[in-house]
């Protein structure tokens, strides 16, 4: 199979674009709903519109459709890659876009557990658990004294919440020094040094996300999660940080849930949703536009506007830096889905 992987050493192009087409839901299939989408061959989607008319072909880095396996997301996307550049020093972002239930946590983080105590398969875990595994077995093997942290966060209403802080959720800043770039003040940043440790991060982090799922009416929908993690070599080579509080300076990897982004605001949604709706746009736009800007030949002269967003202030070092960012764009294949998934797929286009 096609490889993002195969041949190049370096970052050749700093955004790669990956498309997963999900599989037809149960409720999709019960409705007898049809699919909209084709995979012809593994770089080119075929889309054909309900209505007759000719087909339209969109090309990515990969295309994976529903018949495709957690294991062949994770080797197809090239995560490892992006992981060995962290290592070496690099700022590196995977993000998963899409509408809301287009697949883009199940990509990230695999699916929910099925109730208390039943374990999720290994073979359903997500990107990021593969990621952390791969990550650690390196470093073990490496053997070179690296030093590890994670931090968790969440963006909504374009206001920054530690999902993994021990004392109040009260919202933090973001601020920007010369040394580090955009950072979040008193972000809660917690070294680990095992696969269980990183884990029982991620699941502190997830279920907080999913309790404000209930209370906040899918909170989590309208919210970005970044997860972080941190590479730092030996103290010896680099200034010890003064601030505890702070990360210290190398390699980073950032996994990020972005909020659905279907248009909230055309439902008719008033008040607390318009607010919603227009952070998550503000985000996502300002994503697309920096995107779009990163990729203009011309980008030397160009100022790309990372301050428009809290996410793509948190985003700017890997963006604008010599790091990689993937992006997995999430689509449903039914034909219900189609006007959402039509602009999904051009916001992934124009992103590469
Ligand atoms: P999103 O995060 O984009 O809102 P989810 O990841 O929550 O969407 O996916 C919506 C539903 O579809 C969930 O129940 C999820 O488990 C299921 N799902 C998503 N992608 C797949 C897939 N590739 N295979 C099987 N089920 C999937
Ligand atoms: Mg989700």
């Amino acid at each position: 199979a096609w490889s993002l992987e195969q041949g190049a050493e370096g970052p050749e192009t700093p955004i790669q674009v990956v498309l997963r087409v999900r599989p037809m839901s149960a409720a999709e299939l019960r409705r007898g709903e049809q699919s909209a989408l084709h995979c012809s061959g593994t770089r080119t989607l075929q889309v054909s519109p309900p209505g007759g008319g000719p087909d339209v072909a969109f090309r990515f880095g990969a295309v994976l459709d529903g018949a495709r396996t957690q294991e062949d997301v994770f080797r197809a996307c090239g995560v490892r890659r992006l992981a060995e550049l962290a290592l070496r020093g690099f700022s590196c972002t995977v993000f998963t876009f899409g509408q809301t239930g287009s697949g883009k946590t199940y990509t990230l983080t695999g699916p929910p557990p099925q109730g208390e105590g039943v374990p999720v398969p290994p073979s359903l875990a997500g990107i990021m658990q593969r990621t952390f595994a791969w990550l650690l077995d390196r470093v073990q093997h490496l053997g070179a004294p690296v030093t590890l942290h994670a931090s968790y966060l969440e963006i909504y209403n374009e206001q920054v919440r530690d999902l993994l802080s021990l004392g109040s959720s009260r919202p933090l800043l973001v601020r920007w020094n010369k040394t580090r770039g955009f950072y979040v003040e008193q972000l809660r940043v917690v070294e680990f040094g095992s696969l269980e440790a990183l884990m029982e991060l991620l699941q502190m982090g997830l279920s907080r996300r999913r309790s404000s799922a209930h209370t906040l009416n899918q909170a989590s929908s309208r919210s970005h999660a970044l997860l972080t993690l941190y590479v730092s070599r030996p103290a010896s080579q680099q200034m010890p940080s003064v601030d505890p509080r702070e990360p210290p300076v190398g390699g980073k990897l950032c996994f990020v849930d972005l909020a659905g982004s279907e248009k909230v605001a055309a439902t008719g949604s008033r008040g607390e949703l318009m607010l919603e709706a227009n952070s998550i746009n503000r985000s996502l736009l300002a994503l697309g536009h920096c995107l779009s800007l990163l990729l203009d030949p011309q980008r030397k002269q160009s100022h790309i506007p990372f301050r428009d967003s809290k996410l793509t202030k948190l985003l700017a070092d890997s963006l604008g830096g010599r790091g990689v960012t993937l992006m997995v764009a999430c689509v449903s294949p039914s034909a219900q889905c189609l006007p959402e998934t039509l602009s999904t797929l051009r916001y992934a286009s124009r992103a590469q």
